[in-house]
């Protein structure tokens, strides 16, 4: 059962696998030549939890039965390796990796411009694209937070990265040893899209030449989650489909709150990075080495320890919770109920039309509690979702049948409140090493946004509809003036522009990555020193 707390133990795995590192030799430098200036890296993490061991533990459990209900073949689907269903419309899901992926190689591509399917948006013009990648793209750190090294690493080297290109073709298993290589490469194909995979067990491009297949296999890449507003078209009233405003975007800001308290306070993770889609969703990632080694079977757990809603929209109530609830799920009341109120019965007025408020009757126990209420409200249709909610209580307290269960009334009110508030995860995207997803900083072809991180300490502001876009942030490079002081260091193309506090955001989080990482290396080291050392 979902979420039964159990004393069973199983730990989270290991942090220590060994990933071998690439030999750093002079010419192994040309990405990462420059120093890292580590003393702008704030740490962004303050409150870091302490791991509670307990409640880990019990979370594995937990997942662990979810786990064992859920049949999995093994098989791998393409569907399953991409973000394709999200938030890009045009990309047709189905058609889009499996009719031209099979070839890595340019050369066998299509390239004639009537082959050429989808509409070109603004956020995909070559031109600005170009641009874009040559003078936005924050290539030195997008490279350390994948390689936790300012050093090329086989974290880096043997990491898989996808390409779309302008005419929809899928170009699969990418692989760079430098932050410089993959940058010309870049713009030498002009992909519309750039997609992260795992780390395999040898070079992606050597894959084909290995005597025994079995031997390339995934071996590491951030936990994943994918959280969508088109999931939550049953609940919201302001915007549907591809559509969002400020109104529904706090379905993500809850989603935030939620996923991040669970991450760090159940599971200890530290290194946490969400990601604006660029239209209507959120992608986090999570850089821990504790997380990125994590084998599929645990990142199904964790997913299923953070599933919640459950069924489609048309499968009545979806939250259906035993009791006692679980810790996480009583602090994840605690953190949503606030914007229940706010923002879903003010804002939203889920309930406003009789054949809503039905759905919510539906939800409710006892006959005759729902007799009466139904009664109340058809006799005022225009009535409040907000006063709606509060005549629930004021009407149980009228009923008189002998069977009516407070307690029963109690559990369901809550179970509505997660159902209405609680993140709604596209858990395939979590439950893979192999999954790949979209990168953050490119652009969305169908807003020109950029795929920005939401910064941890204000994501409560995060407004997704200022996010620039592909057209505003060439046009601020150009308006651009020199102050009269110049800087000696001289000025990046993205600081002239509204990009700037993303990607100083992005550095802090790649440096507090690679501090860590580093601290791990070196304490790993001296304790292999120290051994049978007694000073
Ligand atoms: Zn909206």
């Amino acid at each position: 059962m979902p979420h039964s707390v159990d004393q069973k133990a199983e730990a989270l795995p290991s942090a220590e696998v060994e990933m071998a590192e690439a030999a750093t030799d002079e010419s192994a430098n040309q990405g990462a030549a420059e120093d890292v200036d580590m003393t702008d890296a704030t740490e962004t993490q303050t409150s870091e939890a302490t791991k509670s061991e307990a409640k880990e533990l019990g979370a594995f459990e937990k997942g662990q039965e979810r786990n064992g209900m859920a049949s999995d073949t093994g098989g791998i689907k393409v569907e399953d390796l991409f973000d394709m269903d999200s938030d890009d419309e045009e990309f047709p899901s189905s058609a889009m990796p499996v009719k031209k992926e099979a070839s890595d190689s340019p050369d066998l591509l299509p390239s004639s411009p009537s082959d050429a399917g989808p509409v070109q948006h603004s956020g995909s013009d070559p031109e600005l694209l170009r641009t874009f990648y040559q003078r936005l793209f924050p290539w030195r750190y997008f490279f350390q937070w994948l390689n936790h090294s300012p050093q090329p690493t086989l974290d880096f080297e043997h990491r898989e990265l996808s390409f779309m290109l302008s005419n929809d073709a899928v170009m699969r298993y990418q692989s760079y040893r430098t932050a410089d290589l993959l940058r010309k490469d870049v713009l030498r194909l002009m992909p519309t899209r750039i997609e992260i995979g795992p780390v395999y067990s040898t070079n992606p491009r050597e894959r084909k030449l290995l005597q025994n297949a079995g031997s390339f296999r995934p071996v590491s890449k951030e936990l994943c989650f994918d959280i969508d507003l088109t999931d939550y078209d049953d609940i919201r009233t302001c915007c549907d489909k591809a559509n969002i405003c400020i109104k529904c975007w706090q379905f993500m800001t809850m989603a935030i709150k939620v996923i991040n308290a669970a991450l760090r306070d159940d599971f200890g993770f530290k290194h946490i990075m969400w990601v604006y889609s660029g239209r209507r969703g959120i992608h986090a990632w999570i850089s821990d080495k504790s997380a990125r080694t994590l084998d599929d079977s645990k990142r199904k757990v964790i997913a299923g320890y953070l599933e919640v809603i459950v069924g489609g929209a048309q499968s009545g109530k979806r939250v259906n919770l035993r009791r006692p609830l679980h810790p996480h799920l009583t602090r994840s009341i605690d953190l949503l109920k606030s914007h229940f109120q706010d923002d879903v019965l003010e804002a939203q007025d889920p309930w406003r039309s009789p054949e809503r408020a039905d759905k919510l009757l539906q939800m409710l126990p006892d006959t005759e509690l729902r007799e009466a209420l139904k009664r109340k409200w058809d006799a005022s249709p225009e009535r409040s979702s907000e006063l709606k909610w509060k005549d629930i209580d004021a009407v149980a307290k009228t009923v008189t049948s002998k069977n009516f269960d407070p307690k029963a009334l109690l559990d369901a009110k809550q179970d509505i409140v997660l159902e209405y508030t609680y993140p709604r995860l596209d858990i395939n995207v979590s439950k893979k090493l192999n999954h790949l997803l979209k990168s953050p900083f490119v652009i969305h072809p169908g807003t020109g946004r950029v795929c920005v991180p939401v910064d941890l300490r204000t994501f409560e502001d995060f407004d997704p509809l200022s996010v620039p876009t592909i057209q505003q942030l060439i046009h601020e490079i150009d308006a651009w003036k020199e102050p009269e002081v110049k800087s000696e260091k001289g000025v990046h193309d993205w600081e002239k522009t509204s990009l700037k506090p993303y990607i100083e955001y992005f550095r802090t989080h790649v440096n507090a990555l690679m501090r860590d990482e580093k601290d791990v290396k070196v304490k790993r080291e001296r304790d292999g020193e120290d051994n049978g050392d007694l000073w």
